[in-house]
């Protein structure tokens, strides 16, 4: 069987938080695999340690996918800083890699970041990374290609819990159980209030449902006190952010100024999509056009505006208005990068003091121990494209690895795997809950 086969039934998605469909790119030709170990999310070290602690199997995936797609070459991203990641991932790379070192920098996990860093070439505006012969997976996601060859699913998830906690450590935990299980298995919060920022304080969201369940793109959860800067921010009414922002924001454009995307060529300008907050909806559209391009890194709210205005917020708002009017922006100058973008990048510690962070900025080592779980609620849709449809009934027992959920034929999906052994005790159009 082919390896994309052998992906496509395992349900491997991009870990890293997209979670596109990985057969996919499996079967593209390329002249470049990029693998991303770049990992920039504050607190987030779960990449740093599954390198660290597994490199073999990682380069395994990664020679595989360069195999498969006939690359002429692969491009290993890390970071500069993380030596000991750079000298165990090193010994198993072959002649074929070329590393790209890193700086320590916000959003330097970004693919279109990546891409230019390691080969020097835009990805077209509104493109992606095969429209300029390159695939990119997340060093996790290559870790379950591994495991796919030797046809193991993906039922666990590495995450990486930190923050206010007792234990901040990274460890593999079913596809499915909630965040109070793992919160405990991270010795518990250390205080009773508490916010949780899912998949990072930057790009995830922020919820106080301890029953949210880990899916394969979690990456992280961020446990902060619930009167945090951070929390106090994200937990403002949505309207609120767009009532304010058009009454104070003063257009000193500092917000685009900073805009990774902005600075690679593209044209993202969120100062003036912040104009389009004082217009009504006939109007708004002219401006709601440079947010098309923005990749949501929420470094203009959180990092560049100077009055704490939500630039990130109001693009996410644009573009969706935008898709609802059947608008779509197509930059017509060719992206050419900012003679001043190296003076302009943000780096990894300042963005962390700006969040208030830096009382949390601690390792987050490997725990081998895996959690064990008696409850598990599986995401039918975990992935971009279609919801996989349940193939057991409430009642029915399943194995561990027992594929629960599946995508049919040529459609984009994943398929769907128990987590754990026991009953299945309820089945919805949306999940699958399994108790041992
Ligand atoms: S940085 Fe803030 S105040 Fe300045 S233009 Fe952007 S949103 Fe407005
Ligand atoms: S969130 Fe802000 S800084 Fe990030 S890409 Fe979008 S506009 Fe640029």
């Amino acid at each position: 069987m082919q390896l994309q086969d052998k992906i496509f039934i395992a349900g491997v998605v991009g870990a890293g938080g997209a979670g596109f469909p990985a057969h996919v790119k499996a079967k593209s030709k390329v002249e470049f695999v990029l693998a991303n170990g770049a990992e920039c999310e504050p607190l987030i070290h779960k990449d740093y340690e599954l390198m660290l602690h597994f490199p073999k199997e990682i380069a395994r995936g990664f020679d595989l996918l360069i195999e498969s797609t006939s690359a002429k070459k692969g491009f290993f991203g890390i970071k500069e800083k993380n030596i000991k990641v750079i000298s165990a991932i090193s010994e198993h790379l072959n002649g074929k890699t070329e590393l790209t070192k890193l700086g320590d920098f916000y959003p330097s996990g970004d693919e279109f970041e990546l891409v230019y860093e390691a080969t020097k070439r835009l990805i077209p505006p509104a493109g992606i990374p095969l429209d300029v012969g390159c695939v990119v997976n997340n060093v996790e996601t290559l870790y379950n290609i591994a495991l796919a060859e030797d046809e193991i699913p993906v039922t666990k998830k590495f995450i990486c819990v930190a923050g206010a906690i007792k234990k901040p450590s990274s460890f593999f935990v079913p596809v499915g159980t909630s965040f109070k299980d793992v919160i405990e298995f991270a010795g518990g919060p250390k205080l009773s209030e508490f916010g949780i920022f899912v998949g990072g304080v930057m790009m995830g969201h922020l919820t106080f449902d301890l029953n949210e369940v880990v899916t394969k793109t979690t990456a992280g959860i961020i446990v902060l006190p619930k009167d945090h800067y951070l929390i106090k921010r994200k937990n403002q009414p949505e309207q609120n952010w767009h009532r304010i922002g058009k009454s104070a924001c003063d257009q000193c454009s500092y917000c685009t100024e900073f805009c990774p995307r902005y600075l690679l060529g593209y044209q993202v300008e969120p100062h003036k999509v912040m104009r389009s907050l004082g217009f009504t909806k006939t109007g708004a559209s002219v401006w709601n056009q440079m947010a098309e391009l923005c990749c949501s890194c929420g470094l203009c709210t959180l990092y560049a505006c100077p009055e704490d205005l939500y630039p990130k917020e109001a693009c996410d708002k644009a573009k969706v208005e935008m898709r609802e009017a059947g608008i779509k922006f197509v930059q017509q100058k060719e992206a050419k990068v900012h003679p001043i973008k190296e003076g302009r990048r943000v780096p990894l510690p300042q963005l962390i003091m700006k969040l208030k962070l830096q009382d949390y900025d601690v390792e987050a080592p490997f725990n081998s121990k895996i959690l064990s779980v008696n409850n598990v609620k599986i995401p039918l849709q975990q992935h971009i494209g279609k919801s996989a449809k349940a193939i057991v009934r409430k009642g029915e027992a399943v194995e561990e690895g027992q594929m629960i959920g599946k995508i049919p034929g040529d459609v984009l999906g994943a398929n769907i795997h128990a987590s754990i052994k026991g009953k299945v005790s309820e089945v919805t159009s949306e999940c699958i809950s399994i108790e041992s």
